[in-house]
């Protein structure tokens, strides 16, 4: 088989699963989980032809997989994929671009400067901050905490690129006491020692309480988000981030997926927030572009230019390519699948997108107080986080949904105690499956948790 005759195939075999999404098992059979096991083979002394292993992957591979790309799934903000963006993914492979400067590729800078543009501006930030888009939340934290420590450093007068770390002045970093476990990797990797990282209370709904805000100072990172993983509960940024500026502190905001209220009729959700230094949010996620992608952007171009900058003899280019603004050096043109999501949705579909959303996980909270279960936040964006009386019953629920095959969503401890979460953030979520989930958990209910 050819090379073109090997991609048509492996095309149809995408339609195939994409056209079988509605009818997928939301999760895994035991069978199709245990037939996994046909991956473990030694590695072949000589390889069989591609379409062999393509046959491979899709017959034992395909049954494995999450429907995470279907209407029912609920699990932490895992989106789907738009249309548009997973179309042109498909043609960026045949590209195979190396998008690390414009030398590189001229195609990738270009479209990865009108993305980081478009997102500013349905995001609604400063016009000329940075764009990094790097392969995560995670990664994308971690650069811009890179580049609010060296420029604290600097304003103290220490050279953090020459000298380091060893001996000097200590920077404070205060998070919320529910900042999410990623913010608390890149600091423990960075270095910042989890003992040392200050807690910021919070209050009923899982917001930072700014009557109890530990002291800030011009050695101070503060990290804020917008949309706590089980509330969905924004940070009051207005409130906060003015005074934190003003004592000098570096303002980070984690915004994964909330950052997106942004661009609807919520946005009043995040006011204030544009006064932060830097701000880090996903594609991946409330976008629904495909895997990796993510942005850290940063107010003040040249700190994060400086903080990731790789320019080499034989690789030098624009302080502002994305190898210069991202952990990576050789890297996909991860920004083109968010270029192709804003174009397809356009401004009023990005807002629809959100809002439709919002008023499912409404309809959702609801449906589910009506049905007896205890709805334990306030639904303000996608996130509904509730519980049944007893925590037996709780587990059994989240279980028997899992188990299920017909939704997924998860678990979680709130107020350490167990509880379900339910995120709506695929493009594909319809209203009936909102009521198909609704009355799932209210059947459950009447079974297992009556009581
Ligand atoms: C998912 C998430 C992250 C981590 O994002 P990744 O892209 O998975 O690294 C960070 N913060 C919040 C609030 C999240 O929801």
């Amino acid at each position: 088989m050819d090379e073109l005759e090997l991609l048509a195939h492996a095309d149809a075999r995408g339609r195939c699963y994409t056209e079988a999404n509605e009818r997928r098992r939301v999760f895994p059979s035991d069978e199709a989980i245990a037939a996994l096991a046909a991956f473990d083979e030694p590695l072949p002394d000589h390889g069989p032809p591609a379409e062999d292993t393509l046959a491979l992957l899709d017959e034992v591979g395909s049954p494995a997989t999450t429907a995470s790309n279907g209407p029912r799934y609920f699990g932490f903000v895992i989106g789907a994929a738009l249309p548009a963006a997973a179309a042109v993914e498909r043609l960026m492979l045949a590209w195979d671009q190396c998008a690390s400067t414009f030398d590189n590729s001229p195609v990738s800078a270009t479209l990865e400067r009108v993305a980081a543009r478009w997102v500013l501006d349905v995001l609604d930030l400063p016009g000329d901050s940075a764009v990094g888009f790097g392969t995560s939340a995670t990664a994308c934290t971690l650069a811009a905490l890179v580049a609010a420590r060296r420029t604290l450093l600097a304003r103290q007068g220490w050279d953090f690129d020459r000298d380091g770390l060893l001996g000097a002045p200590e920077i404070r970093v205060v998070v919320s006491e529910l900042a999410h476990i990623t913010v608390k990797k890149a600091l423990r990797v960075l270095g910042f020692g989890l003992n040392r990282i200050i807690h910021a209370p919070v209050d009923v709904q899982g917001r930072v309480d700014a009557a109890r805000l530990p002291r800030l100072d011009d050695r101070t990172i503060l990290c804020l988000q917008a949309g706590e993983v089980n509330t969905g509960a924004f940070d009051p940024f207005a409130g906060i981030i003015p005074l934190a500026r003003e004592s000098g502190a570096w303002v980070h905001v984690d915004g994964a997926f909330g950052l997106w209220a942004r661009a609807s009729s919520l946005a009043h959700l995040t006011q204030g927030i544009e006064l932060a230094d830097s701000w880090t949010t996903d594609a991946h996620k409330w976008l629904n572009t495909p895997y990796d992608c993510a942005m850290t952007i940063c107010r003040d171009a040249q700190t994060l230019a400086e903080a990731m900058n790789s320019d080499a003899v034989y690789s030098s280019a624009s302080a502002y390519a994305q190898k210069n603004l991202t952990l990576e050096f050789s890297r996909r043109p991860r920004g083109i699948p968010v270029w192709a999501a804003l174009r397809s949705l356009g401004r009023d579909g990005i807002a629809e997108l959100v809002e439709r959303h919002c008023a499912q996980a409404r309809r959702i909270g609801d449906g589910l107080a009506r049905a007896g279960f205890n709805v334990l936040n306030q639904v303000v964006l996608n996130q509904v986080l509730f519980r049944c009386k007893t925590d037996a019953q709780t587990l059994a629920v989240c279980a028997a949904v899992q188990a299920s095959g017909e939704a997924w969503f998860g678990g979680t401890l709130w107020q350490e105690r167990p509880a379900m979460r339910i995120s709506v953030s695929s493009w594909r979520t319809r209203d009936e499956d909102v009521q198909a989930l609704v009355d799932l958990l209210t059947a459950l209910h009447s079974g297992i948790a009556k009581d």
